[in-house]
């Protein structure tokens, strides 16, 4: 389900149950029922449901609800700030300082679109007056290098990489305390990704972040992977120290849960969304209007 129709769901449950003649119990647990399914559809993991389900119907308590009072409006407001909840880690997205050097290190699996939103990254920092550069620590796939250098270059960004090293490690390393030396104030580092969530992936993760020292990691998602979106993201938080998340391909019939799962499992905030291929094709993210907007 794409995210207009699970707002457009969400909303109408919420109007069914403002007709009802009593807002009582069986017409609010109707009502979360169904908004219960269409999460689950637009698969948020079942446990953030549940307890999405539990939260609000804590806030709402129908009995407590003096007479008068506009029970749609205050069930409404439940399930606006119950879903900026989910998607609000409660802590600040990392942000470059300019007059010092932050390295960023991006990773996920191979698809997801780390390459093509390193370049959106480092694309949206430059406008804003960083002096960005792009560092290829991805030997796994070939044609990545080529890829970041054309993506580079036509964003007129430094680069970093090499067709015949085979240790990512060597070239992040090497790549990085270059573009110190050229004080560049961030430094993005593209890594390798796997077709599956693989050991081998998770431990070359780790190799690197120990090797780079990153400020901060950015864990990237392809927004259409379904439920597996809880899993995945956990499974890189534990091995290096995820403190951001963008969800890709947010323009395709994405399914808006994985945004939700992998905030939860990385306790960390979305900061961009890739709406498209090309590099100006993404939103930063903010998570009121990204629920106002969901909720239409
Ligand atoms: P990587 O293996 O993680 O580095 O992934 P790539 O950056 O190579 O991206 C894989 C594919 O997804 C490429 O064809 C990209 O053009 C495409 N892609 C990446 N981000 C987006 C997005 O936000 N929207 C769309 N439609 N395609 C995207």
């Amino acid at each position: 389900m794409v995210l207009a129709e699970l707002g457009g769901r969400i909303t109408r449950a919420i109007q069914q149950m403002s007709s009802a003649i009593v807002i009582d119990e069986k017409a609010l647990n109707e009502c979360l029922n169904e908004i219960t399914r269409a999460l689950l559809q637009s698969d948020v993991s079942f446990r953030l449901v549940k307890e999405l389900q539990t939260n609000i119907k804590k806030i709402v308590n129908l009995d407590d609800l003096a007479a008068g009072h506009n029970k749609r409006r205050i069930i409404e407001q439940a399930i606006f700030s119950e879903l900026c909840k989910m998607l609000d880690p409660g802590k600040p997205a990392f942000t470059p300082k300019k007059a010092k050097t932050s390295v960023v290190m991006f990773v996920g699996l191979q698809g997801a679109g780390k390459t093509t939103t390193c370049t959106k990254y480092a694309y949206y920092h430059q406008k804003k007056g960083y002096k960005p550069a792009l560092v290829c620590a991805d030997t796994f796939r070939a044609g990545a290098f080529d890829q970041l250098k054309q993506n580079a270059t036509k964003a007129k960004i430094p680069f970093y990489g090499s067709y015949t090293e085979s240790d990512p490690v060597k070239i992040a390393v090497e790549g990085v305390a270059r573009f110190k030396k050229e004080n560049c104030d961030l430094i993005i580092v593209d890594t390798s990704g796997r077709h599956k969530q693989e050991d081998s992936l998770f431990e070359e993760m780790r190799q690197l972040a120990e090797a780079t020292k990153p400020d901060v990691v950015i864990f990237v998602m392809d927004s259409s992977i379904g439920q597996a979106a809880f899993d995945q993201a956990q499974a890189f938080k534990q091995s290096v120290a995820v403190g951001a998340v963008i969800i890709t391909k947010m323009d395709g019939h994405a399914k808006g849960g994985g945004a939700l799962s992998a905030v939860a499992a990385t306790k960390s905030p979305v900061i961009l969304i890739g709406t498209g291929e090309h590099m100006d094709e993404f939103e930063v993210f903010d998570v009121k209007p990204f629920v106002s907007r969901l909720l239409g």
